[in-house]
């Protein structure tokens, strides 16, 4: 079999150049843990950035995909697939939400969410609202569109000239996004936990100040839930902490365990926003999919992954309290569920801490440049949450400076 450097090598010659991966090549999983192609273990605490859900190649997943492979895998939206309703009803059923539109990723699942926003008060005959607010900090994805409300300039250079007009307003700040909602604004789209950014937790008051704020000037409020959805928080939505109702939410990343699914969830009252021949997606809701996301649910039954989220978030951020009291080089813990962070300080080199904790065989991935993050499998195991935060305080008591 070939080895790391060798296939690293040709991957350099063959694959485009936009990532910065690891230098050595996985070839599987189970749970938390993974193999490169030379056998050398490692443990998996950033859960292929909060998607496996289940885990790696739970077998319940595994199973369910095998056999949809062998039956039905695509038949356009032009055909019902016993799989997609079944799916659309299992969510429906645990969520606020009264209808759902397949995409195959989230950032496709914020667009169909400010088309949606764009295309419900153009039939109402608004066509003035065509703006968008956002946050600062914010990551909604890469297409034109979800890249446009994302409030990050990094990702914006050398691609311009965005989608707009867009508005950005800092994070938690209810006076600063007073002053940009208007009767131009469409929609204000917003993480309940802004992940990507930094793991920064949303107030509740903030988020029902932004649902008030929304209803009185005739805006639509958006929440992408593409990393705090299902589950990840430890409850199904991470609305659910505030109570708040957005008129519509996104899914994807933990959705199928690690098949490629969106969604985007829609109240009744927007439900109408997107008729037949507006929006569609050739894969959307494609079966083998939706038998993926159906698995998932399976298993977040049978393992009672909500209540286990809950107990293993608390423990992680336990200890990761305790790495912040005993190393200098952790300034912060912050984090909700199993989507917790702990902040590096100023003199220390993150790149260098994530490579020098894949050196320990530990696999975590930064948020917002400077913050650990963790974002491990719902059914990681205390042993593991242990054996990675050992790990993370042997690294961090002689981390890497900058
Ligand atoms: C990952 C992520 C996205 C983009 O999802 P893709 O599947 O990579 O397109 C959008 N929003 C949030 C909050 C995310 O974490």
């Amino acid at each position: 079999m070939a080895k790391n450097d060798d296939l690293i090598s040709r991957a350099q010659q063959v694959q485009l150049g936009n990532y910065r991966p690891a230098p050595f090549v996985l070839a599987r999983g189970r749970g938390c843990e993974v193999w490169d192609v030379e056998d050398n273990r490692y443990l998996d605490l950033s859960g292929g950035i909060a998607v496996l859900s289940v885990g790696h190649s739970h077998p319940t997943l595994a199973k369910a995909i095998a056999e949809q492979a062998g039956q039905l895998m695509h038949v356009s939206n032009l055909f019902y697939n016993d799989k997609a309703i079944l799916l659309a009803e299992q969510i429906v059923k645990r969520t606020v939400f009264d209808r759902i539109y397949f995409a195959n990723s989230g950032t496709e699942a914020n667009e169909a969410m400010l088309k949606l926003a764009r295309r419900y008060h153009f039939d109402a005959g608004d066509t003035e609202r065509v703006e968008f607010v956002a946050t600062e900090k914010s990551f909604h994805g890469r297409t034109m569109g979800a890249l446009s409300v994302t409030g990050q300039p990094k990702y914006h250079d050398g691609m311009r000239p965005l989608i707009g007009p867009v508005h950005f307003a800092p994070y938690n700040d209810l006076a600063a996004m007073d002053e940009f909602i208007g009767p131009k604004t469409a929609a204000v789209i917003v993480e309940p936990v802004q992940a990507e950014g930094g793991i920064f937790v949303g107030d509740d008051a903030y988020l029902q100040g932004l649902r008030r704020l929304c209803d009185e000037r005739g805006a639509l409020l958006l929440f992408d839930e593409v990393q705090t959805g299902y589950g990840r928080t430890g409850k199904f939505l991470g609305r659910e902490w505030s109570g708040v109702v957005p008129d519509a939410c996104s899914l994807a990343k933990g959705i199928a365990g690690g098949f490629p699914l969106g969604a985007m969830a829609v109240t009744e009252k927007v439900a109408g926003g997107l008729p037949p021949g507006t929006h569609a997606s050739t894969f959307g809701g494609n079966a083998l999919a939706c038998a993926a996301g159906l698995a998932t649910l399976k298993v977040f039954d049978d393992e009672d992954l909500l209540s286990v989220c809950e107990a293993r978030g608390a423990y992680l951020a336990k200890g990761l309290a305790d790495v912040v009291a005993t190393c200098d080089a952790a300034t912060e813990q912050r984090g909700r569920g199993l989507l917790q962070g702990v902040v590096l300080a100023d003199d220390v080199d993150p790149m260098a801490t994530l490579a020098k904790l894949r050196e320990h065989k530990l696999l975590l991935t930064l948020a917002g440049g400077v913050v650990l993050r963790f974002a491990p499998a719902l059914n990681v195991r205390e042993a593991e949450l242990d054996e990675g935060l050992a790990i993370v305080k042997r690294v961090l008591a002689d981390a890497p400076k900058k």
